[in-house]
């Protein structure tokens, strides 16, 4: 009989950094005159100009459950989504390398950059946050059971495919109580000024795929892991975490995972929660994420909001 080999969940290797002088907004980069819109259009977050030191970090430590607070930051082009993606920024770096530029593609008389600079636009901030938080809270769903929401967001076509649904509950319960119409393509066909469109995405690219043969009409929770796993799978192959050969003190060759960016590491996170293999759960108290893998299973607050949940209870009770 063969002992389970088991994979320590420090297989992974990763260190980021931020910079410790801080990220700001910039208006004024112009990129190429052929990219206006998406990823290269302003405002770009970048490191405060001036001479900067870095602090690293090792989100797989120090913070497993990052990927759940990115995915509840705020997505609008307001002050409350700049703030707070700065914020995060300012704690934990920029997503990736992002688009890497130099004096001669930025207008004379704007700015001018003695480096070469990094910078990720709000765009592609807001693109990567949206999925994940869409991704994260089917993943919750499942997780409650709650196949009337799920309902919502999923939805069989009249091909006999399966499309889902990203866009703010409240948005799509407009647009279903509407008769909203999507084409084949997922394009919205319904005008409804003032309303933001759900976007519309369909689960497999065939109808005849053999899946659908197992997934009955009224049945959320499977299609709901199609969702998750398409999403995560999509993420992962553009965001790779990639096996490295690393040696050991002992000089022993192992094998670890390497994220190439913290946005790969966030997905990577998100994938080992949905594995089973890392465990979170939110707290009573505060309502943030906390990892619990090495924790008491009857988890229920951070110490900290533990005891202020105690001394709410105890001066409702001597009221
Ligand atoms: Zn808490």
């Amino acid at each position: 009989m063969y002992d389970e080999i088991e994979i320590p969940l420090d297989y992974t290797n990763f260190t980021w950094r931020y910079a410790d002088n801080g990220y700001e907004w910039d208006y004024n980069i112009k990129v190429d005159e052929m990219f206006h819109e998406g990823n290269y259009s302003s405002p770009f977050l970048i490191i405060k100009p001036g001479i900067t030191s870095y602090t690293s970090t090792t989100p797989f430590k120090s913070s497993p459950e990052l990927f759940t607070l990115f995915a509840e930051l705020p997505v609008g082009d307001d002050d409350e989504s700049l703030k707070a993606i700065l914020n995060f920024t300012n704690q934990h770096g920029l997503l990736n390398a992002g688009l890497t530029m130099d004096n001669s593609q930025i207008d004379n008389g704007i700015r001018t950059y003695s480096t070469i600079f990094q910078g990720i636009s709000l765009h592609f901030y807001l693109t990567q946050i949206w999925e994940m938080k869409n991704a994260f809270r089917i993943w919750n769903w499942l997780q409650e059971k709650n196949s009337s929401t799920l309902s919502k967001v999923i939805r069989w076509t009249n091909d006999d495919n399966i499309q889902y649904f990203f866009g703010e509950l409240e948005d799509i319960d407009i647009f279903s109580s509407t008769g909203i119409q999507y084409d084949s393509n997922g394009n919205c066909l319904t005008d409804l000024k003032g309303c933001i469109i759900p976007r519309s995405y369909k689960l497999f690219d065939k109808p005849q795929h053999n899946v659908l043969k197992k997934i009955k009409k009224d049945d959320y929770f499977l299609p709901a892991k199609f969702v998750i796993q398409k999403i995560i799978n999509k993420n992962l192959s553009k965001y790779p975490v990639k096996p490295l050969l690393l040696m050991d003190n002992n000089e022993t060759l192992k094998q670890f995972f390497v994220p190439s960016s913290l946005l790969a590491c966030m997905w990577f996170q998100f994938f080992q929660v949905v594995t089973g293999e890392r465990k979170i759960k939110q707290c009573f108290y505060c309502g943030k994420w906390e990892n619990v893998t090495d924790k008491y299973s009857s988890w229920k607050y951070h110490s900290r909001c533990g005891n202020y949940a105690r001394v709410k209870k105890y001066r409702e009770q001597t009221k």
